[in-house]
């Protein structure tokens, strides 16, 4: 018993000690500034969750900044917890929609606003992004479920919107990784912080591939409305198919553990970052 304790205290403490250099992480490849958040479900109470207080993700060093919530309601175990984040419902309603779900990051990264207002499809352009949908990601638009008395400042402030976000990830279990926000940003759920790092660090890549690959092909071939004997010359673009997203996702999780080691030695090689735990 003794024996088993000490080996869960172990391991609580490497996964606090994940957490706070996965935030160092997403700071340094641009998923997070000021703004954003990770969160990671309790490994011995699933109904706990972890996020840190109110501050900068590349500036938490310790467990002194991570706080214990109630995924019923996003509310602190401790009630005289730090101040946490305004967002944290993001966080709760899918965990509690999808117990398999343990870790989540929230990010208002740039690369990948322009597909949340756009109406450009996001789709999977590389084997590293086989996690995002090969349709498309589906777009949370929070104008469409704002109630009488919310702040329509695109926030997700409650477990009411928070839910409806989550539900646009699919019904028992997950059909989507990732969920763009109109005029916001993204959210993208995972197995594990390093899982969810992974997915969230190549939705950023994807947006940005994507970006370009659009661009090239209208300089190329001409905007849109340029054709040529009334036949639009541009070729359709060549996104991966769902057989390819598929083998990719289960080919990116058998190697996930190679850049979670480059991103960690980056992250403790700059000397900006912290970490105590
Ligand atoms: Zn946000």
């Amino acid at each position: 018993m003794a024996t088993s304790t000490t080996t869960d205290d172990a391991q609580l403490r490497q996964l606090l000690r994940d957490f706070i250099s996965a935030c160092h992480i997403l700071h340094h490849h641009r998923v997070l500034d000021a703004f954003g958040h990770l969160s990671v479900r309790h490994p011995r109470y699933a109904d706990r969750f972890i996020m840190s207080r109110y501050i900068a993700p590349g500036t938490i060093s310790s467990e002194r900044d991570l706080i214990e919530y109630w995924v019923d309601d996003a509310e602190p175990v401790n009630p005289s917890a730090s101040k946490g984040y305004t967002e944290r419902c993001i966080h709760s309603e899918i965990l509690k929609r999808f117990k398999d779900v343990h870790a989540v990051v929230h990010s208002h990264a740039e690369a990948v606003m322009p597909y949340t207002i756009s109406g450009v499809p996001f789709r999977p352009c590389s084997h590293m992004a086989g996690f995002l949908s090969s349709t498309s990601c589906p777009v949370f638009d929070i104008g469409d479920h704002y109630e009488a008395g919310d702040r329509k400042d695109m926030l997700v402030r409650n477990t009411r919107l928070g839910g409806v976000l989550a539900s646009y990830f699919g019904e028992g279990e997950p059909a989507h990784s990732v969920v763009l926000m109109r005029g916001h940003g993204f959210t993208v759920q995972g197995s594990s912080i390093m899982d969810v790092v992974l997915r969230a660090v190549y939705t950023l890549q994807n947006a940005s591939v994507q970006t370009t690959a659009l661009l090239t092909q209208a300089a190329y071939f001409g905007g849109p409305g340029v054709r040529s004997g009334g036949i639009d010359e541009r070729p359709e673009m060549h996104y991966l198919t769902q057989e390819e997203t598929e083998a990719t996702t289960e080919m990116s999780r058998r190697s996930a553990g190679r850049p979670w080691r480059l991103w960690l030695r980056e992250v403790e090689a700059t000397g900006m970052y912290v970490n105590a735990a």
